[in-house]
């Protein structure tokens, strides 16, 4: 049994966290009456305060209920980490919408499939992605498609350097709905119709089945994250937290966003990931909290000048998605004293399950069960629980566990598993647990490759490359990068009259095609066959041991 997680904590802190039974857009109109003119967001010097915030959220809130957008209609967001994003992440839910956050790297077969099984309805995407969503809307139920311009929300004189990405001209398509207009309107926001058990968002992940699934989150699971978060990272409203994970995936949106929204704090929002300007963000802003994942600290740590530079503002610093390096963890401790807060979740749990306490965590470690958390591991052939120190499958059941998979009856049985009347979802994650509680990842039964923290799922790798004429089998498997984690690599069996005729930079040209730039395999081997069980399966497995050898 899991060890509560009060006997790690200071005896001031909660045993129970109280979670606001709201909508989970009220956390930020809190904020707004408490801080109205402090600053939320700093966006390469542009800062947007509380109250224009909220202002705007509730101006766009309207103007999609005019555009028939009612309770439980799906609205996507396709774009960077902007202002833009979280005002339109905000209004959806405050138009009693469900939010559909889409990574910007997604080209348009991987774009369109997703619009498709959400059913969303509208898109706001930025100029720069628009042609994708328009060349896909014919094929889909898009009934509309709202641009924004990144200058909209660019300052005048930026105070760090701003990606030349943001700053080209991106032409303007007529007929497309613009979002400064459509706030500019200042349409009042319709009636609150939902609750804390409504849907309030559908994020993707994808899984074993190949195609991607939508995870359905209430305002309630959100919100016992974004709240608990808030103790872990013991956030105030005096917290600067530097932003820089895409707020399209669960741990962006809740440690980057939500949670300092929630706190009534700043957040110094940077579109991507650039070594440079973060050291520069954390100095000059004396930024205090920093959420990464780890490879992003990893190359931080990197700068040859980091002995000189001043991270003295930094209080709180952590991560999750993937592993710490140990040396890395230790470089921080030398350098700012601080030690690694590392966290373990899923996008089916909206981020965090496990948090290390920040005042004795672990290194290589997922940390000790969030609030209201049981989490357990089992044997993953009877499924019995088994003792502290040994391995098997993490289970979970907690306030941040979804609801089930979006239209997928068969998923939602195979995900779920009952001990004592309660549903606990299985993680696919190997873990032990040790004699004081903590809990260490230490392989996975679910097939996938850790990409920088982008999760890879073989099957739906395997999918596309399917679809190659040139190709008769494919097998996806994960291999060791030193800076990326893990790798793409995919073995190829060349259909007899395509042998010799075409080579593995083709596949891959072909692959970049059709999948995000963090999915594509990056290495192709051919082989003649391979390897598979009795009943015709191909066994992943061993190809991916195999592969693995080669880096021992
Ligand atoms: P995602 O749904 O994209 O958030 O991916 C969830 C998966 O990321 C988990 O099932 C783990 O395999 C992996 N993961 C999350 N946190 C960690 C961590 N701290 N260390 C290792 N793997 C992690």
């Amino acid at each position: 049994m899991t060890k509560p997680y009060y006997q790690h904590w200071p005896q001031l802190l909660p045993k129970e966290l109280y979670y606001p039974q709201v909508p989970l857009f009220v956390l930020l109109e809190t904020s707004a009456r408490f801080y109205p003119d402090k600053t939320a967001i700093n966006f390469y010097g542009r800062e947007i305060s509380y109250s224009q915030l909220q202002e705007s959220i509730l101006h766009l809130a309207g103007a999609l209920a005019e555009m028939g957008v009612s309770k439980g209609s799906r609205v996507a967001v396709y774009m960077q980490d902007t202002p833009q994003f979280v005002i339109s992440y905000y209004a959806i839910m405050r138009a009693n919408a469900v939010v559909v956050p889409l990574n910007p790297m997604l080209v348009e077969a991987e774009l369109e499939f997703l619009v498709k099984d959400s059913g969303s309805e509208i898109v706001i995407t930025t100029a720069d992605l628009m042609p994708r969503i328009l060349n896909i809307k014919p094929n889909t139920a898009l009934k509309e498609v709202i641009v924004s311009q990144y200058q909209d929300y660019l300052p005048e004189k930026a105070s760090l350097p701003v990606p030349s990405s943001l700053l080209a001209d991106y032409p303007v398509i007529e007929g497309v709905k613009k979002l400064q207009e459509l706030i500019s309107k200042e349409l009042p926001a319709p009636l609150v119709e939902v609750g804390p058990e409504d849907l309030c968002m559908l994020p993707y992940t994808s899984g074993s089945t190949g195609n991607p699934k939508g995870c359905m989150h209430t305002h309630a699971t959100v919100i016992s994250n974004t709240v608990s978060a808030y103790y872990w990272m013991v956030h105030t409203s005096a917290t600067v937290t530097l932003a820089v994970l895409p707020f399209f995936h669960v741990t962006g949106l809740i440690h980057s966003l939500l949670s300092p929204l929630y706190a009534g704090s700043t957040i110094i929002m940077l579109a991507r990931w650039d070594r440079k300007t973060a050291l520069q963000a954390i100095e000059q802003m004396r930024c205090t909290h920093w959420v990464n994942i780890s490879t992003m600290l990893v190359d931080l740590l990197a700068a040859p000048d980091i002995e000189q530079r001043d991270l003295s503002s930094l209080m709180g610093i952590g991560g999750g998605g993937a592993p710490l390096p140990r040396a890395v963890g230790e470089k921080l401790e030398q350098l700012t004293g601080l030690k690694y807060v590392e966290g373990y979740g899923l996008t089916e749990t909206i981020s965090q399950t496990h948090f290390n306490p920040p005042h004795r965590p672990k290194l290589q470690c997922i940390g000790i069960p969030d609030f209201g958390v049981d989490a357990r591991i089992i044997d993953v052939d009877s499924g019995k629980e088994v003792p502290p120190g040994k391995e098997g499958e993490l289970i979970i059941s907690g306030p941040e566990v979804f609801k089930g998979y979006w239209n997928r009856p068969e998923d939602n049985e195979n995900a779920f598993m009952e001990i004592e009347g309660k549903a606990f979802f299985k993680t696919g994650d190997v873990c032990y647990m040790d004699e004081e509680g903590y809990f260490f990842i230490v392989d996975r039964t679910k097939r996938m490759i850790n990409a920088a923290g982008f999760k890879v799922w073989p099957a739906e790798v395997e999918n596309h490359l399917y679809k190659n004429p040139h190709i008769l089998e494919a097998c996806v498997v994960g291999v060791p990068d030193t800076k990326r984690v893990e790798e793409v690599r995919a073995y190829v069996v060349l259909k007899e009259a395509s042998r010799g005729q075409v080579t593995k930079e083709d596949i891959i040209n072909w692959s970049k095609q059709r999948m995000s730039a963090y999915k594509y395999p990056r290495q192709v081997r051919f082989v003649d066959s391979l390897p598979k069980s009795a009943s015709g399966k191909i066994l992943w497995r061993q190809m991916e041991t195999e592969a693995k050898k080669e880096f021992a």
